[in-house]
């Protein structure tokens, strides 16, 4: 097939195999790209509104013993900054989340060393008593793995528990690049692709939300990005026939280098990171190749917030989060460092800027609010609201040594 016929196909939304994928990313011009991607979200989604979450990330411990190289969160089990928060400290950030009106928090740590499955469950089971109201998308495939290696278990026995718990969701955090080669040199004791997809299988046959993402920037080849987007269509197609839940979105951002991770120290740094260009084409590719997902993020905290205005003409649909607070990418010299919280109005002002109307959605896009009019400061702040922490033992009594080496 020619390049011409090929971008015919794109623009008429249709599958294209890999090789034809191959082709289309590598050789067509990244403009007409993101111009079909956009039309692509315009059919798909509804067109003259971009949606928002309130949320916001906990990073509940740093420790870890998986050695990232791009990782500058966590801490080395033993290091005197190692933490665990207590359920004091988890629940001061979710009520400081529901006088935001947020909907969802985003429970993500390292891969500790201690931390029993039940620890997990009686957190879980505590948030979703006190906080009804709130989403609990926690985790990531590659901490189920330790779970699951921690209580030799499955990680079909660790999601039920934790799912019976309380869980939500499992948001698709340490997917980087989906291919073992690539995995081999970032990231080689993390989850491999097959426990990364499959983790992901066993929850959305349980009914619950996930997301998929992919990180570029790690020396991957064009040909290693197009392997990790079909294994995500993959699942997706197979999840989707099985029981029609499949991923809610789609979200990638570039690898964040800093002094402060093995990648930006290296002496064959230069090869590391992406341009925003690049993002904008991978975006907008993306919007075209995974075909059967509907909601593609555009990730502000990575990308700073122009080239984020810029996908929601490059595939994007949504605005991703206020993310009141984030610890991971923030620390290794991401956009979110300068700015590490985005107020509900503020966010406003960036969707409007683009052309577009903001909409509240929670975490399965449903709509939860929407605005056909210019919202004032005051009316977007925060709201006081009730303490439910009364008799939660606040002392450092609830952190957890880390005594594993
Ligand atoms: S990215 Fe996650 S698994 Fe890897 S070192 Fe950092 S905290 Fe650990």
């Amino acid at each position: 097939m020619t390049l011409s016929e090929l971008l015919k196909k794109a623009a008429a939304g249709e599958r294209l195999n890999p090789d034809e994928g191959l082709l289309l990313y590598s050789e067509a011009d990244p403009a007409v790209l993101m111009e079909i991607a956009h039309d692509l979200r315009l059919e798909r989604t509804t067109p003259g509104v971009v949606t928002y979450l309130v949320d916001r990330n906990i990073n509940y411990t740093n420790a870890c013993t998986t050695d990232c190289q791009f990782c500058s969160f966590y801490r080395r089990p033993g290091h005197p900054e190692v933490y665990v928060q207590s359920k004091h400290q988890i629940g001061e950030r979710v009520e400081e989340l529901l006088a935001w009106g947020g909907t969802r928090i985003l429970m993500q740590g390292g891969h500790h060393p201690d931390l029993r499955i039940d620890w997990y469950e009686d957190m879980l089971s505590w948030l979703k008593t006190t906080y009804p109201e709130i989403e609990l998308d926690c985790f990531s495939p590659s901490e189920i793995e330790n779970i699951a290696m921690l209580e030799a278990m499955t990680m079909e026995q660790v999601l039920e528990r934790l799912h019976r718990a309380g869980l939500d969701g499992l948001p698709g955090g340490g997917a980087e690049i989906l291919d073992d080669d690539v995995r081999a040199r970032i990231s080689p004791k993390k989850t491999k692709t097959a426990e990364w997809i499959h983790a992901m299988r066993i929850a959305q046959a349980l009914g619950m939300v996930t997301s998929a993402t992919m990180v570029i920037g790690f020396d991957e080849t064009w040909e290693q990005r197009l392997n990790s987007l079909t294994c995500l269509r993959d699942l997706q197609d197979e999840s989707l026939a099985a029981h029609g839940n499949g991923f809610t979105a789609f979200i990638m951002w570039t690898a964040q280098l800093s002094e402060t991770n093995s990648l930006g120290r290296s002496r064959h740094r230069q090869k590391y990171g992406a341009d925003y260009d690049e993002y904008l084409h991978t975006n907008a590719f993306a919007r075209i190749y995974l075909h059967n997902f509907t909601n593609f993020q555009a990730s502000w905290p990575t990308q700073g917030l122009d080239t984020a205005r810029k996908a929601l003409f490059a595939g994007a649909n949504d605005f991703g989060s206020t993310m009141l607070e984030e610890n991971v990418v923030s620390q290794a010299s991401a956009y979110s460092e300068r700015e590490p919280r985005m107020s509900v109005y503020r966010l406003h002002a960036q969707i409007r800027l683009a052309g577009y109307e903001p909409a509240q959605r929670d975490s399965r896009y449903n709509t939860v609010r929407d605005f056909d009019r210019i919202m004032s400061k005051e009316e977007l702040a925060p709201v006081s609201i009730p303490t439910r922490l009364n008799g939660v033992d606040e002392s450092v009594a609830n952190f957890i040594p880390v005594t594993s080496q």
